[in-house]
């Protein structure tokens, strides 16, 4: 996305954005403000829809609404423009590297045909001036062939660097796509892509595994009491305690909001009970501490939703299936696991 304006538009759209953002009591975080400067400085027609669309719809404009468009119109599209970048140079090296080829090539024709020529002339050469002409111009010919090896061999190791470094900037691209920027824990793009990985294989080797909704119990109240901040730090405590408590193959994944998913490979529902459990106790004996006064801030408690795949379900079924098990656990009290039933009729393997 690219920012042409001049210093006095710029304040204007940023005061504009500054007034919408308090207006409408959201947080007014790096993303929130990108979002509604380009709104203001019009320079995403499809962001312009989206919050057009927004404003019509008469519903509270929340940080929740606000994070699609901004996923989807403004990271997302960054990395299509680096990777867009990255192309465009790939292709450049391509070309520098092929004409500095071709230009050998031909050096290397016309060398030869000197060398023909040459050794056809030699035969005949009858005194040393002859043959010294003859030798000085298959040197003048063998230098100008070293300089156009010398200039082929710095194009291929610039170019050679150049895609070392494409191939890591690209890596990088590739990570941040599927990276949740505040937790580091894998978004919800390869939490998608993750769930449908780990049910092809399961339905290949006929095996079984779980899906685990955690939820955050009461998080709107921290986030009012002490702030937006301090409940991203709990988000960031949430999600390395789930990193730290899940192994090898499993997945732990922010689902949105204050929702975090966990994939467990190769898992029955009693095994995904048990790990649901020590998630929810590791988290529940964790103080959350204010970093910048230092004061104890309480705990913070977890609902957990468990469901075990059955054989055939559909990827839609079993996130509806644990997310209504999650809303048992809330139902019942909240910091607890709930297991979702196994439908009548159908199996599910190893449970
Ligand atoms: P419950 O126990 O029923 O889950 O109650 P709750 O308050 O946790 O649930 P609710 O869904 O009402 O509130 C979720 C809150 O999470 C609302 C929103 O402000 C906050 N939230 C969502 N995403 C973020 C985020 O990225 N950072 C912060 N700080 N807060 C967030
Ligand atoms: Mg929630
Ligand atoms: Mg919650």
């Amino acid at each position: 996305m690219n920012y042409p304006h001049e210093a006095h538009q710029a304040r204007e759209f940023a005061e504009k954005a500054m007034t919408r953002i308090l207006d409408e009591g959201l947080p007014p975080s790096p993303d929130i403000y990108e979002l509604w400067y380009v709104y203001y400085a019009g320079i995403s027609p499809e962001v312009t829809r989206a919050l057009d669309i927004l404003v019509s719809n008469r519903q509270k404009i929340t940080e929740d609404r606000c994070r699609d468009p901004h996923t989807r119109f403004l990271s997302d599209a960054r990395n299509e423009e680096m990777i867009r970048r990255a192309g465009d140079q790939v292709k450049a090296t391509i070309k520098n590297v092929t004409g500095a080829v071709r230009d050998v090539k031909n050096a290397t024709t016309s060398y030869s045909g000197t060398l023909e020529d040459v050794s056809k002339k030699m035969g005949g050469a009858k005194t040393v001036d002859e043959m010294r002409n003859l030798v000085s111009g298959v040197m003048n010919d063998t230098q100008k062939m070293l300089e156009h090896n010398h200039k082929l061999e710095q194009e291929l190791e610039q170019s050679s660097t150049l895609m070392e470094e494409l191939q890591r900037d690209l890596e990088q691209v590739r990570k941040e796509a599927m990276t949740d920027g505040l937790t580091g824990l894998a978004n919800r793009k390869a939490f998608d892509a993750a769930l449908d990985r780990v049910s092809s294989d399961t339905q290949s080797e006929q095996g079984s595994f779980t899906l685990l909704m955690v939820d955050i119990d009461h998080f709107k109240s921290f986030n009012d009491n002490y702030g937006h901040q301090v409940g991203d730090q709990v988000l960031r405590l949430v999600a390395r305690t789930l990193i730290e408590g899940v192994k090898g193959k499993d997945i732990a994944a922010r689902y949105g909001g204050e929702e975090f998913a966990i994939i467990l490979p190769d898992t029955n529902l009693t095994a995904g009970v048990a790990v649901g459990n020590n998630l929810r106790k590791a988290v529940a004996t964790k103080d959350v501490i204010n970093r910048t006064t230092g004061e104890k801030l309480g705990r913070i408690t977890m609902s957990v939703g468990v469901a075990e795949y059955i054989n055939g379900e559909n990827m839609t079924d079993l996130i509806e299936r644990a997310d209504a098990a999650l809303y048992t656990a809330k139902h019942n009290g909240r910091n607890q696991v709930a297991a979702a039933p196994t439908p009548m009729g159908k199996r599910s393997n190893g449970a």
